[in-house]
């Protein structure tokens, strides 16, 4: 069997998504991988066709290992989130290949079930406590068990996680299309804000629903320490990537502070950045992007090596990946036996007429359907509907105008 064609399509149903065709010489025999990363599309589409897609031509499609460490090791440079992206693409595309040809599932092929759905959590924001209440008791209504809670914070502008869909969107118009939206953040009032959310979802809804909170690496280490020992009354189901992914030493003086659950990963782009946190036990949960990693031979190594040392995972899955890389979330939560819990979104209809298949939700869970391989397809004629449209994830700056991270 060999690989005889590798086909890019970038398209915007509802957002932009960078999808992966690797066509082989078996008839019908095709797999689908997501290489999309958010405001950089074109730079990961440009990588697979220009430089990766060339390499693969001819290889046995079945040999995913080889293939992966060619073109991670085997190129000199490497790693970073454009080529990691793309790598995912490749390594989604080609586990969707092998399950097919298998005609099985790709949680069978990857040890089996280990459970029969995935536990999976909502955003919920809002504008004031109230208005997040609200939110919460209606995600409830529809099954969920854990809910992440995002509130407006007052005097910052564009607080991240509370425009919901349209916030990863927003763009102001510049010559030649979209722009960058520029938000205002300031750590005091955040600071401030956030437990006494927690307190007030806390008093009005009980303890029994989980909760968690996404700081977005936004503080530093003694700001983070502090937010996590002051929501600690709350008991969190885990806080969100408290600090910046270079930072790994300073993750120790959180823990030295508070026992709220730390969860963290989503900007780790291998296996050795998430390392230090999962050996020393700084983390609980483990949150990288299957997209942004290389794809499923990474994730299931990085699940691999936190299962010994009792850390759980809690794979990214916001609504910028695709459909695709979401159902490989859930392959693997489904067969791995540390799996804690799976972020989810519902994709809008324009984005499931052209990416369809892909995990199904109920009463809390996500559940992968039997189909062979990743069980997701694209339909192409409606995916040329959709053109590419330039669009960004806001910028951050401070009130003094000085820049932030988002
Ligand atoms: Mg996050």
């Amino acid at each position: 069997m060999q690989i005889t064609n590798v086909k890019i399509i970038v398209t915007s149903p509802g957002r932009n998504y960078v999808l992966v065709k690797i066509e082989t010489d078996e008839p019908d025999l095709y797999g689908w991988g997501d290489a999309t990363l958010n405001g950089r599309e074109l730079a990961v589409a440009s990588a697979l066709e220009k430089h990766i897609g060339p390499l693969l031509i001819g290889r046995d499609p079945d040999r995913i290992e080889d293939i992966w460490q060619y073109l991670f090791r085997g190129t000199y440079w490497r790693g970073g989130p454009v080529l990691m992206t793309a790598l995912a693409g490749v390594d989604l595309a080609l586990w969707d290949i092998k399950g097919k040809r298998a005609g099985l599932p790709l949680y069978s092929l990857l040890g089996g079930k280990t459970r029969e759905g995935a536990l999976a959590y909502t955003h919920c924001g809002g504008q004031d406590f109230q208005e997040v209440e609200e939110h919460v008791r209606a995600a409830q209504e529809k099954g969920f068990k854990v809910i992440r809670v995002q509130v407006a914070i007052p005097g910052n502008v564009g607080t991240y996680g509370v425009g919901g869909a349209q916030e990863a969107a927003a763009a102001t118009w510049g010559e030649g299309g979209a722009l960058p939206q520029v938000e205002r953040w300031e750590p005091g009032a955040y600071l401030r804000t956030v437990p006494r959310l927690l307190e007030h979802l806390r008093s009005r809804l009980g303890e029994e629903i989980e909760l968690l909170h996404d700081v977005h690496e936004r503080l530093n280490p003694i700001q983070a320490a502090r937010l996590a020992r002051e929501v600690e009354p709350f008991h969190l189901f885990f806080l969100e990537d408290p600090l910046r992914p270079e930072h790994k030493e300073s993750f120790r003086l959180i823990r030295q502070h508070t026992t709220t659950p730390i969860a963290m990963g989503e900007l780790f782009h291998s296996r050795w950045e998430a390392l230090p946190l999962i050996t020393e036990q700084l983390i609980d949960f483990i949150r990288c992007d299957l997209g942004h990693i290389g794809g499923l031979t990474e994730a299931r190594k990085i699940a691999a090596i936190a299962e010994s040392y009792q850390v759980q995972t809690a794979w990214h899955g916001p609504g910028d990946i695709a459909p695709i890389t979401h159902a490989a979330n859930v392959h693997l939560d489904t067969s791995i036996t540390n799996f804690g819990v799976q972020e989810m979104v519902f994709f809008p209809e324009i984005t499931q007429e052209v990416i369809t298949g892909g995990p199904v939700f109920k009463d809390g869970y996500l559940w992968v359907t039997d189909k062979p391989g990743l069980g997701t397809d694209v339909d192409e004629v409606a995916a040329a509907r959709y053109p590419y449209q330039r669009a960004y994830l806001p910028t951050v700056r401070r009130a003094d105008g000085s820049v932030h991270d988002w």
